[in-house]
């Protein structure tokens, strides 16, 4: 039998209708096209914007301050797999929310219109993590505002044309950011545009408790934080408290709304349905001590005396195709899945025991939400080192570099010391904040509805307009 954890946290108010509705079309989409709800906005191209017009007025006219579909633009970055994470948990909330009366598009519009370096973030941001000193240099050294707000005027300049074709091509009436590098630029195009009273622009922080300032600029309608500790930050990097707003981090609601038991999954997923499950990955990019501690937990889960197995593990190992191919040809001693990236994270997550896994932050909530005691083996220096003390002050998990060391704590977990592993697993539950993305999707709604009707004059009017607001 499955090792009986604590049942994690359920989101009541939400039908299996509308779940259905949602994940049996979008889940594994990476954009905002796949959502049921979705209908055919007035503005979709710039072909279809003339069509519109009848000759006497436009559709888009005769909408102005009544309802009609708004654009979402949620500017994100495959850098990890944590902000493209958190971009489709907010577009799959807003779809649960509110149906068809928004359009959600997730794009990384720095890659699609503009040119080096912005075009190239996610090569750099590899290299960078697997080369963590060059990352802790350039983290530290842009830090001072002075010097991130000048490099990034500079870019803005030189890029002005094409972020403002990527943004205008959308015609969004909110724009989200969920990346640090995504606030600066778009916001001097907003401005620049005169288009700040018409488009409302929020930031949702996606580092847990230790961030970039970056993250902070004063010209947000809305500063999402996920814990008190970058809230503080933020009122402390200039922003007013009318500005910030602490919910959680927005997971995908899928883990939220979980229905299947840890047998069912396990079946599903074809696994082992008796032994307790271990997990170890390191975030979308598939980084740290991942191969040495698979190789440990092969020994240590295999109970030599009575010449079987203890556990299984799974490992994901997400974009890195190299440390899919090297586990693979490996031969094991006890039941092993290795998995390259995964699409269904809260069915792999519900069907372990424990989680090993450095600290990224989207990680770390889904466990906590999942109820998976933790062990963080690495953090990438800045933005994660903070969630180390978060897991491991609150009783949730354990932080430990040696493989040896974290193969010996699974083991124990998994033999004399369940009651250890229960007690994290309720810890991990306490922390978990399910309900912070449709906490992030109402406010924004609220937001949006605050605009009145000047929101609602048509992009194609905005220039005669610029002088009203
Ligand atoms: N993830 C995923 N599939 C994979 C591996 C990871 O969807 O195969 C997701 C994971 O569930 C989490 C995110 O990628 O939401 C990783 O975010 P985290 O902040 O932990 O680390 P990052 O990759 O951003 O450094």
């Amino acid at each position: 039998m499955a090792t009986n954890l604590v049942s994690p946290k359920k989101v009541a108010s939400i039908t299996e209708r509308v779940w259905q509705s949602v994940y049996g079309n979008s889940s594994s989409s990476s954009s905002g096209s796949g959502s049921n709800h979705q209908r055919r906005c007035s503005y979709e191209s710039d072909d279809d914007e003339y069509e519109e017009y009848d000759g006497v007025g436009t559709v888009q006219l005769m909408q102005m301050g009544s309802e009609r579909t708004k654009n979402v633009l949620i500017l994100m970055s495959d850098t990890g797999g944590g902000h493209r994470a958190s971009a489709e948990a907010i577009r799959d909330a807003f779809s649960i929310e509110f149906g068809d009366e928004y359009r959600i598009i997730v794009k990384d519009v720095w890659k699609e219109y503009t040119g080096w370096p912005l075009n190239d973030m996610e090569r750099s941001y590899k290299f960078m993590v697997k080369h963590v000193q060059l990352w802790k240099v350039a983290f530290h050294s842009t830090s001072p505002r002075w010097i991130h707000s000048c490099y990034l005027a500079a870019i803005a300049a030189y890029y002005t044309k094409e972020v403002e074709a990527g943004l205008m091509e959308y015609k969004p009436d909110i724009i989200i950011s969920v990346h640090p590098l995504m606030q600066h630029i778009p916001l001097w195009v907003l401005k620049w545009q005169g288009l700040q009273k018409k488009v409302v622009f929020v930031t949702v922080i996606t580092d847990l408790n230790s961030c970039h300032p970056k993250w902070f600029h004063p010209g947000v309608n809305r500063c999402y934080c996920p814990s008190n500790e970058v809230a503080k930050r933020a009122l402390y990097d200039g922003l007013e408290e009318s500005q910030v707003r602490v919910f959680g981090l927005p997971i995908w609601p899928s883990f939220a709304g979980a229905v299947l038991s840890k047998d069912d999954l396990r079946k599903e997923l074809e696994m082992d349905t008796d032994l307790p499950a271990v997990l170890l990955m390191g975030g979308g990019e598939g980084v740290g001590p991942v191969k040495e501690t698979a190789k440990a937990l092969g020994e240590s889960l295999y109970d030599k005396d009575q010449e079987k197995p203890i556990g299984q593990l799974i490992v994901i190992c997400g974009r890195n195709k190299g440390l899919a191919s090297t586990l693979e040809s490996k031969e094991w001693k006890i039941p092993v899945k290795v998995r390259g990236f995964e699409t269904q994270m809260e069915k792999w997550m519900g069907a372990c025991d424990c989680i090993i896994t450095k600290a990224g932050p989207g990680t770390i909530a889904e466990a906590l939400i999942t109820g998976l005691p933790i062990v963080l083996n690495d953090y990438i220096p800045g933005q994660e080192k903070g969630n180390v003390p978060y897991v491991v002050d609150n009783g949730a998990g354990v932080f430990t570099r040696s493989s040896s060391e974290t193969a010996r704590i699974v083991a124990e977990w998994f033999s004399t010391k369940t009651d250890e592993l229960k007690r994290m697993s309720e810890n991990a539950l306490k922390l978990a904040q399910p309900k912070a993305v449709f906490d992030i999707v109402k406010d924004i709604h609220e937001l949006a509805l605050q605009r009145g009707p000047l929101a609602n004059i048509p992009y194609v009017l905005t220039s005669s307009f610029t002088s009203l607001i």
